[in-house]
């Protein structure tokens, strides 16, 4: 059976639901297909047994101010977005605790020598980076972040400060990590000002005030909630195979003809030939001028006008995360003494941690510490720890070892203080934004829009994280938007 539609998306992450909204609110009929039975991907909610109606993100908890995207999106869905309280995190590196300098991107300080920069590196690392201020900047290798930072900064800032912040977020090494998809913005400023620093000082400066994330009351999956209501989501349909309704060669001509004339690609979209055929698993078919896939396809290469499209090679697999979250019993914490959590430096702590990071959940989310404390009163709390980088074997933490680390992280005894647990498995998410990745992928994004009624969006083309996919998948209405 063929359904006809104006356009079908493949994948219900985060960037196919926005993606899917947008062609929508250009008065499209829009088919999201997905192949799990849930949507969301990264981005999910649950709660604890003991406390169904608490909610909590047992993936994606935040997101990153940076355009304004985000917050755009969740105001115009009726989600009240909150800040987080105002306490700064803290890093562990090298057996140490100590608070993350203030102003930094990424852990990139934007004054190497300031007062909270210096505790966390001490002086020699304060002396080494502050020579990023008069180094020369040219011959300097600005393609991963871990070369980048230790040339400019010394390997004190890129081991204490920038490792946990960016291989914590990414999951990944420093050297595996490409600047622009990881510091949009970073390398530009780099080029005005002539150092890392003073770019970094400059993005800060151009960012509004405050905390550079945002949560939402009621947990981030309920922006996933709030796009699923409002769209034509088909789950358990996986899409198996695309390709165009009429003869390529057909296609082609149309494409040349367009070309010719100087008509603009999407002229062509609507013209029946032209259509996409979507094959999914259970031997149904959609059809539709416009296709947008939102998620690695399986099945390439993509039909196209011009020559085949074929897929950019694989990304690296990226680590097997294992989170685990604590409801502790523990009036001890309500003094916050590692404020908002911890991320916490690889290889430097022997034996007692294996921990990633530490998000503590209830001092950071004010929505989430009054929902807790309305259900079971003070003195209860939310601890989220992650464990799992690339290269480590995958970690299979118990609760107990979890209170443990968790102990050691926040500085308290915390044994026997568990009141509840989940465990929230994220195999192989987050492949590193490597460098010859993202070449790879600017190559294939390049191909893909020169051809009509196509596009493709999330995070495998626009980058991880929310602030990146959104606004991508926004773009897309722009050039497939229009009714024909
Ligand atoms: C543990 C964890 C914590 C994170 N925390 C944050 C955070 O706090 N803030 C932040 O900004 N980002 C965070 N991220 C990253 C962020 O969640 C992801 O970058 C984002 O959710 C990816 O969305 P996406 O739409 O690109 O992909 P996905 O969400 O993976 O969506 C792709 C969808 O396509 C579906 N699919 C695949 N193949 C097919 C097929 N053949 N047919 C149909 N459907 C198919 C998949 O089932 C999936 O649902 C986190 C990620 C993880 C793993």
């Amino acid at each position: 059976m063929t359904l006809t539609t104006d356009a079908v998306v493949v994948g219900a992450g985060i960037g196919g639901l926005v993606a899917a909204h947008a062609l929508a609110e250009h008065g499209l009929r829009v088919v999201v297909l997905e192949a799990a039975h849930r949507a969301g991907g990264p981005i999910r909610g649950g709660s604890f047994g003991s406390l169904p109606g608490v909610p909590l993100d047992l993936g994606a908890e935040s997101f990153a101010v940076r355009g304004g995207v985000v917050e755009e999106l969740a105001e115009k869905l009726g989600l009240t977005i909150e800040a987080p309280a105002g306490l700064s995190a803290w890093g562990y590196a090298a057996g140490r605790a100590f608070p993350l300098p203030a102003a930094g991107v990424l852990g990139i300080p934007s004054r190497p020598w300031a007062g909270d920069v210096r505790r966390a590196i001490g002086w020699p690392g304060v002396l080494r980076g502050s020579l990023d201020r008069v180094l020369p900047s040219r011959f300097v290798d600005t393609t991963d972040l871990g070369t980048f930072a230790r040339s400019r900064l010394g390997s004190r800032v890129a081991d204490r400060l920038v490792t946990p912040v960016a291989a914590g977020v990414h999951s990944a090494p420093l050297d595996r990590l490409d600047v622009a998809a990881v510091a949009p913005g970073l390398l530009d400023a780099y080029a005005r000002t002539g150092s890392l620093s003073r770019a970094v000082a400059s993005l800060r400066a151009a960012a509004p005030p405050g905390s550079a994330v945002r949560g939402i009351d009621g947990g981030i999956h309920t922006l996933v909630n709030a796009l699923v209501e409002r769209l034509d989501v088909r789950l358990g349909a996986r899409v198996v195979g695309v390709e165009r309704a009429g003869a390529i060669e057909q296609v082609r001509r149309e494409a040349a003809a367009g070309a010719e004339t100087g008509a603009a690609a999407a002229d062509t979209v609507g013209r029946g030939d032209a259509d996409w055929l979507v094959h999914i698993m259970n031997g149904q078919v959609l059809r539709a001028p416009r296709l947008v896939l939102a998620t690695r396809a399986e099945f390439g290469p993509l039909p196209a006008a011009g020559a085949e499209i074929a897929l950019p090679p694989a990304p690296e697999r990226g680590a097997d995360i294992r989170l685990v979250t604590l409801l502790l019993e523990a009036p001890e914490l309500d003094a916050a003494p590692r404020g908002s959590g911890m991320l916490v430096a690889p290889g430097t702590t022997p034996g007692a941690v294996r921990a990633k990071a530490l998000t503590h959940a209830t001092v950071k989310w004010p929505w989430l510490a009054r929902r807790v404390r309305d259900a079971v009163g003070p003195g209860w709390h939310v601890v989220r720890l992650s464990y799992g980088r690339i290269g480590e074997p995958t970690p299979e933490p118990t609760a107990d070892e979890a209170a443990r680390d968790a102990s050691a992280l926040l500085g308290v005894d915390l044994t026997g203080r568990v009141r509840d647990v989940l465990h929230q498995r994220w195999d192989g998410s987050l492949p590193p934004p490597t460098p010859a990745y993202r070449a790879a992928i600017k190559q294939f994004e390049d191909a893909v829009r020169a051809e009509p009624g196509l596009d493709v969006t999330g995070g495998w083309i626009a980058g991880t994280g929310l602030a990146a996919i959104v606004g991508h998948a926004r773009g897309i209405a722009e050039r497939l938007g229009e009714r024909s």
